[in-house]
């Protein structure tokens, strides 16, 4: 049997807004090539831990570890940050693509600033990822030419350009309407069944239950509920879980 490699891990978190604790000492472990799903309600702390992942939030205590690298401490080596970003993509609700670039720009941008590499390498790999994702037609197209659905799974093939282990995704869905959430849904389908270490905070369900290896359940800054997602929705045993699931559905 593979002995699992801990892509993430997270140890008694604690992280603070002024007097507000939003993360109350949350613990857990995100594998190497595993989908873990975070589900709760709003203001539970699921995005505040996500960000803590990629250090766009600091933690206060505890222990956090990231592809390798100690996020536990104040100061980070700024080589560290970079190697920590170059490694952990993220991607939100709101698409952040820039508007006066075109798709293929969007893409080779980071690659060519960041990474150093060429114009001709970071071509071939920007239409690469458009392809992926099925939007090659699209290289040349400025973002507010395409559907939403279309900017999300652009914004996904940005990240993935940067070639990260580890892709984070704050209810990437979540801005979109209803008939374009499937088209982008399948994208992370086909990016988790690669093997892509994936941790997503969604309300999809259904995405959750049959893509999802684990569910991490928040409850006000602490994991109320973890497992394997179908055991944990399927078979919820906290009245709170329960509820959730019974509002979402
Ligand atoms: P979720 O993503 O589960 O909806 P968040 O992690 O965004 O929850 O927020 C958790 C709590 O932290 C909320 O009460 C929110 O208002 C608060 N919060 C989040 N970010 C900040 C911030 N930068 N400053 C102050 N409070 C924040
Ligand atoms: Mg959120």
């Amino acid at each position: 049997m593979d002995i699992p490699v801990p892509a993430i891990v997270f140890d008694q978190v604690v992280k603070n807004f002024g007097a507000l604790q939003v993360l109350k000492g949350i613990s857990g472990h995100v594998n190497s090539g595993e989908v873990v799903a975070i589900i709760g309600s709003s203001g539970c702390g699921k995005s505040t831990l996500l960000r803590c992942f990629n250090r766009l939030e600091t933690i206060n205590s505890g222990q956090l570890l990231v592809n390798g690298i100690d996020l536990s401490h104040p100061a980070l080596a700024p080589k560290q940050l970079r190697q920590l970003r170059a490694n952990v993509g993220m991607v939100f609700q709101q698409f952040n693509l820039f508007p006066h670039m075109t798709v293929l720009e969007n893409l080779t941008l980071a690659p060519r600033k960041v990474l150093g590499q060429s114009d001709k390498e970071s071509t071939r790999l920007g239409r690469f990822y458009l392809d992926k994702v099925g939007l090659l037609p699209k290289a040349e197209a400025y973002p507010d030419q395409l559907s939403g659905g279309q900017k999300q799974r652009v914004a996904i093939a940005r990240s993935l350009c940067m070639k990260p282990k580890i892709m984070l995704f704050d209810e990437p869905t979540s801005a979109l309407d209803p008939e374009l959430v499937g088209e982008v849904l399948a994208v992370m389908q086909q990016l988790a069944e690669e093997g892509m270490t994936m941790v997503v905070v969604t309300h999809e369900m259904q995405f959750a239950r049959e893509v999802a290896d684990r569910v991490l359940f928040l409850n006000q800054g602490q994991v109320e509920e973890e497992g394997p997602a179908r055991q944990v929705l399927d078979h919820p045993q906290s009245d709170r879980l329960r509820a959730f699931l019974s509002r979402m559905s």
